[in-house]
C-alpha cells in the first residue's frame, strides 16, 4: 500500500527528545502524489468531491446533535501560501460549513488577556471546519524571535498549548496542523514578485523583510514548536510548499484523510417517510 499523506508528512521524530531538522526536509520535495501540475489538478477534482461530501455530513451530523468539528491550523513564513490554501482547499467546501480566523498581532486589549483568550473565541463550533491563518503558535514563534515576552513565559507555552489542544480533542474538535515549508530562495522570488505587481503591493509589508533576515531564528523556533507540540491527537505536518500546486494537493489530501477517518454520519430523520409522503401528495395547493 502506498503511504498516506498523514504518514508521509507527519513531522519526523516521534520523540520529544529528538530535535526536528527542518533543513533536512526539502521544501520542493514531492515524495508521493502527482508529478506535475496537470496531474495535481486532476486529483483536486476527486479531492474536492471527497472533502465536500464529508464536510456536508459533518455539518448534518451536528444538526442532529453531533459535537464534532475539525480545526486546520496553517503556519508558515510570509509568502508560504496560507492565503492560497484557504482559497484553493477551504474553497472546496460550502462556505456555511467554514469558520476562518486570521490572527495578526494582538491588539492592546488582547494582550491584556492570556494568549489563548483570543484563540478560544475562534474555535470552530460543532459541524464546522475551522481554519486558522496563523494561530496560537505565533506566541512561541514571532514572540520568541522578537523577544516580545521573557523566555520563561514563552517556554511555558508549549505545555499550555498541548493542554489546550488536548482539551479541544476532548470536546470533539479534531486538530491538524500544517507548517507550510518554503525555502528562503522561493520566498525571495515571491517577495520580489509582489514588488513588481502593483495589484500585490497591499500584500507587501517591509517588515516581512526584517522577519526574513531572521530566517534561521524562525526555523529554530518552528523546529522546537513542532517537536514539543506534535501529538497523536494534534499532529504537525510539514508541507513542502515551494510548489503551490503540490502544497495545495498535500493539504487537501491531509484534510480528506482526516475527514474520512472521522467518517461523519448523516443523522436519520425523526419522522415516518410513508406518512410524510402521503401528507405531501394529499396537500394539493391550487
Ligand atoms: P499577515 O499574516 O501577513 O497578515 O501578518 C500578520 C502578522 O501578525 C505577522 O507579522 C505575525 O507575526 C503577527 N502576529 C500574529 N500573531 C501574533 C502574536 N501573537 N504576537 C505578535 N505578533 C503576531
Ligand atoms: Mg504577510
Amino acid at each position: 500500500m502506498a503511504k498516506t499523506a498523514r504518514e508521509t508528512f507527519r513531522v519526523p521524530g516521534g520523540s520529544r527528545d529528538v530535535p526536528v531538522d527542518l533543513a533536512a526536509l526539502d521544501p520542493a520535495g514531492r515524495p508521493i502524489g502527482p508529478k506535475d501540475k496537470s496531474a495535481a489538478e486532476a486529483d483536486m477534482v476527486d479531492l474536492d468531491a471527497r472533502i465536500d461530501a464529508r464536510q456536508e455530513a459533518l455539518y448534518a451530523e451536528s444538526v442532529g446533535g453531533g459535537q464534532r468539528a475539525v480545526l486546520l491550523v496553517l503556519q508558515g513564513m510570509d509568502t508560504s501560501g496560507k492565503g492560497g490554501v484557504i482559497r484553493h482547499v477551504a474553497g472546496m467546501v460550502n462556505p456555511q460549513g467554514l469558520q476562518i480566523a486570521s490572527f495578526t498581532a494582538p491588539t492592546e486589549s488582547e494582550r491584556a488577556h492570556h494568549f489563548l483568550w483570543r484563540i478560544r473565541k475562534r474555535v470552530p463550533v460543532p459541524g464546522r471546519i475551522g481554519v486558522f491563518d496563523r494561530s496560537h503558535y505565533e506566541d512561541v514563534l514571532v514572540v520568541r524571535v522578537e523577544s516580545l515576552v521573557p523566555e520563561q513565559i514563552w517556554r511555558a507555552r508549549y505545555e499550555e498549548i498541548n493542554a489546550f489542544e488536548a482539551e479541544l480533542t476532548e470536546q470533539g474538535v479534531t486538530v491538524l496542523k500544517c507548517m507550510l515549508h518554503i525555502s528562503p530562495q522561493e520566498q525571495a522570488e515571491r517577495l520580489l514578485a509582489r514588488l513588481e505587481d502593483p495589484s500585490k503591493h497591499w500584500k507587501y509589508n517591509p517588515r516581512d523583510v526584517d522577519a526574513r533576515a531572521r530566517w534561521h531564528d524562525y526555523q529554530a523556533a518552528y523546529a522546537e514548536a513542532l517537536r514539543r507540540c506534535d501529538t497523536d491527537d494534534a499532529p504537525w505536518y510539514v508541507v513542502p510548499s515551494d510548489r503551490k500546486w503540490y502544497r495545495n494537493w498535500v493539504i487537501a489530501t491531509l484534510l480528506a484523510e482526516t475527514l474520512e477517518e472521522l467518517d461523519p454520519q448523516f443523522p436519520a430523520g425523526d419522522f415516518d417517510i410513508a406518512t410524510e409522503r402521503a401528507r405531501i401528495v394529499e396537500s394539493v395547493i391550487t
